[in-house]
């Protein structure tokens, strides 16, 4: 394995099935590295095939395990056809992080129907969509980790983001429920809620604000892709057997 699949944990996910949605860049690309590098197999899912095949290929190049699956989240037949295909190629699915998500901030009064559906569609919607798909194997096979990316903008709000934080707390909530729901059949469902992280979707955002936002960060910078990957991967781990239902939020201090 390459530099860019260690981690500074200690895990063997070895023999286990995962999948990763918006694993071509960003967040998604740092999670299905880092679960590829402690040895699960990793299937990628994203809407465009090239940058997924990219993250892929890395795995593939540090000697692990890795698919490419071209589907959109808010589809249910394909996102249905994705979870087949992988237990039908892996034999179960162990692990799934819901981390594609979308953004279209703008304020209140100028948000249209299209900017809340956007977002919450993509983000909500295809976290239930996966969620319901991936809980016949895991509740067959007795074992599973479902990680859910939510968001700080879900648990406090921010100015912009109606739609967005909207559908992250939607995501908390039912991170909460299905973990109720699943607990008895060792599946655990948790939600790693990121601070500013850098990557394409907060580059958007400019440098001027950029630069605003690590002065409200007390650690004074934003976190890196690797800092949530290696979260997840805790929370995919056996360490984090008895630990459902929980908000693990890596923000550099933001909500402290
Ligand atoms: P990016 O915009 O860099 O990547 C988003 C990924 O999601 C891409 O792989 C994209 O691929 C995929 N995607 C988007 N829409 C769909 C869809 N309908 N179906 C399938 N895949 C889709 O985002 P980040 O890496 O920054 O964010 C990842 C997650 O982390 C998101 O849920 C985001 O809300 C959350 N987050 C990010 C933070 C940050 O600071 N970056 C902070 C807090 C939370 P494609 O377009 O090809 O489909």
């Amino acid at each position: 394995m390459t530099d860019t699949l260690k981690s500074p944990l200690q895990v063997d996910l070895s023999g286990q099935a995962a999948i990763v949605t918006g694993a071509s860049r960003g967040l998604g690309r740092a999670i299905a590295l880092a679960l590829a590098g402690s040895g699960a197999k990793v299937a990628c899912v994203a809407r465009g095939t090239d940058k997924l095949t990219e993250t892929a290929n890395a795995i593939r190049a540090a000697g692990g395990t890795a698919e490419v699956f071209a589907c959109d989240v808010t589809d249910g037949q394909s996102v249905q056809q994705v979870v087949d295909s992988v237990v039908e190629k892996w034999g179960k699915l162990h692990i799934l992080v819901n981390n594609a998500g979308v953004t279209r901030d703008t304020l209140i009064p100028r948000m249209s129907d299209e900017d809340w559906d956007a977002v919450v569609n993509t983000n909500l919607r295809g976290t239930f969509l996966f969620t319901r798909a991936a809980a016949r194997p895991m509740m067959q096979g007795r074992y599973g980790r479902i990680i859910n990316i939510a968001s700080v903008s879900g648990l406090s709000g921010n100015p912009g983001q109606a739609n967005y934080s909207a559908s992250k707390a939607g995501v908390i909530g039912m991170t909460r429920t299905v973990a109720k729901e699943l607990a008895g059949r060792k599946i655990t469902v948790n939600a790693v809620a990121p601070g500013f992280i850098e990557t394409e979707m907060t580059e958007a955002l400019g440098p001027v604000v950029l630069e605003e936002v690590k002065r409200r960060i007390p650690a004074k910078r934003v976190g890196q892709p690797a800092e949530i990957a290696y979260g997840v991967l805790f929370l995919a781990s056996e360490a984090a057997n008895y630990i459902t239902g929980q908000v693990l939020t890596i923000d550099g201090g933001l909500c402290a």
